[in-house]
């Protein structure tokens, strides 16, 4: 089975439509969501509207967890709580009891899905470099491979034994590699191959109802940047 996977949306619904378009150019048999479908963009509700639609499978990230009151926003920094108070104003009530409904994490066979860690889900950890993959590997069963987001940053880390692997989608909405290109996921569940897809989308568009949103103007130009 091929499997599209995005994360951190991040309400950019220009980037997640040019994604969405790509899976089907590639002819994706399921989608799976991993989070953070709302916060710093200014379409939060159209998000998770065609999330809701086309995805099998979505599990939970930190700034949905914000909106539902799971995490408080003391954890965020300005530019986050200010997307997340913005949003809570705007989102409508069946969006927000999609959000409620969501688990923090998805086994399907041999593939794990959350949005921040395999071993902790909830408490929301980074992991940037092998050093911290490798204590979550003993939370993975063997030849299992966990899919996440939440850096923002695609990147793979495999076990030495090389039955393990976490990778990390990248971000559809907002992606911090510099490369400002939307970043998504295609992975063959049988082959067991994987490979990030970047797609040019209007930035321009997202920027400009940002702005028009009232939200962070750096909010708008780092995605011109891609960080
Ligand atoms: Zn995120």
């Amino acid at each position: 089975m091929k499997l599209g996977i995005i994360s951190d949306v991040h309400a950019n619904l220009e980037a997640l439509d040019a994604v969405l378009k790509r899976f089907e150019v590639e002819k994706v048999d399921q989608i799976v969501c991993l989070g953070d479908v709302v916060g710093y963009g200014a379409d939060p509700n159209a998000c998770i509207e065609r999330v809701r639609s086309v995805a099998a499978i979505t599990v939970l990230g930190n700034h949905d967890a914000a909106l539902t009151g799971h995490t408080p926003v003391a954890y965020f920094n300005s530019y986050a709580r200010t997307g997340v108070e913005w949003t809570s104003r705007v989102i409508t009530d069946e969006n927000l009891q999609f959000l409620k409904g969501l688990p923090l994490s998805h086994i399907d066979d041999h593939m794990l899905f959350v949005h921040s860690t395999p071993k902790d889900p909830s408490a929301w950890n980074y992991i940037h470099e092998f050093s911290e993959a490798e204590p979550q590997f003993s939370y993975m069963s063997e030849g299992m491979t966990a899919f996440i987001g939440h850096s923002h940053v695609p990147t793979r880390f495999d076990h030495p034994s090389r039955k393990k692997s976490i990778i990390n989608v990248g971000s559809v909405g907002q992606p911090r590699d510099r490369d400002p290109r939307a970043c998504c996921g295609c992975y063959d569940s049988v082959t067991n191959s994987f490979e990030w897809l970047r797609e040019t989308y209007d930035v321009q568009e997202a920027a400009r109802k940002i702005r028009a949103a009232g939200l962070p103007e750096y909010l708008a130009v780092r995605l011109f940047i891609g960080m």
